[in-house]
This record gives C-alpha cells, sequence and structure tokens, in this order.
C-alpha cells in the first residue's frame, strides 16, 4: 500500500479555498519547502535487503516504483478525494486514462452498461471498443430517469452518466437513478470534468465513482494532460490500483506539482469562468442573430431548477444555435473571434470557440457554437462575440 500523505483538516469546516490551499501538506516534513517538491524519481531505495524484502508485508506503506506510486502524486490524490468528498483519489496519466481504468474494473466479458446519450465522445468510442470483448452499452438519449433504468438489464455492471452533456449541456435527474443502481449492485461513474468538485459533488448524489479530465479546470492552464478517480469504497479502490499498475496510464510528478498549483486557483478561476459565461449567454440570448442559447445557469434553460438542485454554480462552457445555419456565417462568425480561439479542449485561461452539429435535442443536425470563457476581462469576452456576431 502507498503512504498516506498528512490529510487532517486544517481547521474545523474548511472551505473549499482553504482545503486547496492547506489540505494534504506538511511542509515542516519538507525542509519548510511552502511549495509541494517534485520528487521526480522512478524507483525508490531501501536502505538494505531485509528493508526491501519487508515492503510488501502486509500494511506496510512504502513507495517502490512510481507507476504504483509517488509523494507528489500523493498530496494531489489526498486533496483531490477530500474536495471531491470521496476518501480516496487516483491520479493518470489523462482524463481518458482515468475514464478506461473506471470502466475496466465495473465491466466484464459480455457485460452490458447503460451510457448517456451525449457522453463525452471518447468515452462512447471506448465502450464501443470493448464490444469485442461482449461488452454491450444501450445508450440513453431521452433524459427521463425512467428511461435509464429501464434499459437496465440483468447483465448490467455499469452506469455511465455526465450532467450537464458538454453538447446540449442537457441535465439528468441523478438522485433518481442511483439508488436503483445501488439497490442492483450497479456501479454508477459520474464525469464531473465539466463543472468541477466546486460546484457539484456526484458521490454526495449517490454515485460510486467520480472521473475527471484534470487536464480541464483542474490544471486550468492548458500545460497538462491529467484525470483522476475519486470513490469512497476501499474494495473498489484495490481493484482500480490494479489497473492502474497493469496498464499503467500513471501521471508523472511534474504533471502532478501543475495540478497541485492549479488548485490553488481552482475557486477563483471557476467563479470567473462562471460569471464570464453567464455574461456572454445573456447577451446572446437577447441577440436576433442568435436562435437558442444552451446554458444550464440561464432561466430559460428546461431543466434550470433541476441543475439548481444539482449544481451551486456553473461553470465556463455553454452552447448557442446560430440564427443563420449556413455554413459560411459559421465560419465567418469563428473567424471574426479576436479573443476566442478555435482549438480543442476547454478549461484554460484562453477562450475556446467550436463549431459542431448537434447530435439531438429539438434541433437535432443544427450548426452550433461551444464557447468556454476563460480568464480575460468579462466585458472583453462579450465585446468580442458581440463584434463577431455583428
Ligand atoms: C476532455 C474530457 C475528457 C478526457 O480527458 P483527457 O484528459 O483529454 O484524456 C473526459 N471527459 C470530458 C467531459 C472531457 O471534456
Amino acid at each position: 500500500m502507498k503512504p498516506r500523505p498528512h490529510a487532517d483538516d486544517p481547521i474545523a469546516n474548511p472551505g473549499f479555498e482553504t482545503l486547496c490551499a492547506h489540505f494534504g501538506e506538511d511542509p515542516t516534513s519538507q525542509f519548510g519547502a511552502a511549495s509541494v517538491p517534485i520528487y521526480q524519481t522512478s524507483t525508490f531505495i531501501y536502505p538494505d535487503a531485509e528493508a526491501f524484502e519487508a515492503r510488501r508485508a502486509p500494511d506496510t506503506p512504502h513507495y517502490d516504483y512510481t507507476r504504483g506510486g509517488n509523494p507528489t502524486a500523493a498530496v494531489l490524490e489526498a486533496k483531490l478525494a477530500r474536495l471531491e468528498r470521496g476518501a480516496w483519489a487516483e491520479s493518470f496519466g489523462s482524463g481518458m486514462g482515468a475514464i478506461s481504468a473506471a470502466i475496466n474494473l465495473a465491466v466484464r466479458s459480455e457485460a452490458h452498461v447503460v451510457c448517456v446519450g451525449n457522453v463525452y465522445s471518447p468515452t462512447s468510442a471506448y465502450l464501443r471498443h470493448l464490444e469485442r470483448f461482449g461488452v454491450r452499452t444501450t445508450f440513453v438519449r431521452e433524459l427521463d430517469p425512467q428511461a435509464f433504468i429501464d434499459a437496465i438489464t440483468p447483465a448490467t455492471r455499469l452506469m455511465y452518466l455526465e450532467s450537464p452533456t458538454t453538447g446540449l449541456f442537457e441535465i439528468l435527474d441523478v438522485r433518481a437513478i442511483t439508488p436503483v443502481c445501488r439497490e442492483r449492485g450497479i456501479l454508477t461513474i459520474f464525469d464531473n470534468s465539466c463543472v468541477s468538485s466546486l460546484f457539484q459533488s456526484p458521490l454526495e448524489m449517490g454515485c460510486d465513482l467520480v472521473v475527471h479530465s484534470a487536464t480541464k479546470y483542474i490544471g486550468g492552464h492548458s500545460d497538462v494532460v491529467a484525470g483522476v478517480v475519486v470513490g469512497r469504497d476501499e474494495r473498489l479502490r484495490d481493484r482500480l490500483f490494479r489497473e492502474i499498475e497493469l496498464c499503467g496510464a500513471t501521471l508523472d510528478p511534474f504533471g502532478a506539482w501543475l495540478l497541485i498549483r492549479g488548485l490553488r486557483t481552482l475557486a477563483l478561476r471557476m467563479r470567473h469562468h462562471e460569471q464570464a459565461a453567464l455574461a456572454v449567454a445573456r447577451m446572446l440570448a437577447g441577440h436576433p442573430a442568435v436562435r437558442a442559447v444552451h446554458h444550464p445557469g440561464l432561466e430559460s434553460h428546461p431543466q434550470h431548477a433541476l441543475a439548481r438542485t444539482q449544481m451551486s454554480g456553473f461553470s465556463s462552457l455553454f452552447s448557442f444555435e446560430p440564427a443563420d445555419q449556413s455554413r459560411e456565417a459559421t465560419l465567418s462568425f469563428l473567424n471574426r473571434l479576436r479573443l476566442f480561439r478555435q482549438g480543442v479542449s476547454w478549461g484554460g485561461h484562453e477562450s475556446l470557440a467550436i463549431g459542431g452539429k448537434l447530435f439531438g435535442g429539438p434541433n437535432p443536425q443544427s450548426r452550433v457554437i461551444r464557447l468556454h470563457c476563460g480568464l480575460e476581462s468579462i466585458p472583453d469576452l462579450v465585446a468580442d462575440v458581440a463584434q463577431a456576431l455583428a
């Protein structure tokens, strides 16, 4: 087993920002270093042959090889577990590393999976990739929780959820789905990347495992690719650890350090992202060149009330449908933007815009533009989008 870092709350009932700043750290054991040291090492040296032999004895905390654990990653994992209201966290070299390991621990050959229809597309590709082992997935397009429950079969081992989804920003009624899964022994995994631990707590809504692409908000500066799985049940951790050791999607120590640094400003950044996205969305909602805005924080969103019961805040991301649905109009809007750049991913300091087509919703196949509102000045972002639409 891995040693656990210092993990007491610094004060009673600490706030999110306080935990980001202090939890899991003990500078006095690190020569007073205010910044968590980067243990940039692959292997760990033992004082003698006896100690080396004894390392694997039960309940003996030790590091021996960074694929199985590293002290810098351990500080990150302690923080992420606490912030996500779990008991443990394991870090990965990418969000997909975390997602595939979590899915692998849940399924076996011939298993059945129920998955939200508009899931992050590489996740649906991974579930389809498992078809060669007889794993079958039902992708549920409706939002009614009963549709998820009706999709369960006796072979179902996994319920995979995401809310909001990242195209139409639809909200699932998570608390109506998880008790049924628990009763039937079906593992639930929730991708919380696009809301963050600050604004949504899937474990408290009854999910078993939470995954994040830490590349996005946790890193926050577009300079690291990483992932995390958080849970409460220790047996699930043991099973996940096997996936980590064998599949090897390990986060490197410097990546772990960048994420610790990212966490220090996560709450500040999320609040700016929230305000920026709401300001841009409100401007778009009243603009004649816009047909629809898909932002769960707007009162006009069909599931705004449900969103309010599950989320304590909103993120940088939303989408809108331009009134002029021609390809030329979309491209020229994107090309006129000066602050919003074009590129995949999101969650960094820089605003991003991409064009695509919707799969479902009231206007399927319509052209949609997804915006990530970054850390630039909010009036500048609103003005940039307005001038590009004009
Ligand atoms: C980006 C993303 C992932 C995958 O994470 P990587 O770090 O790119 O592997 C998973 N889920 C969501 C919702 C994402 O946006």
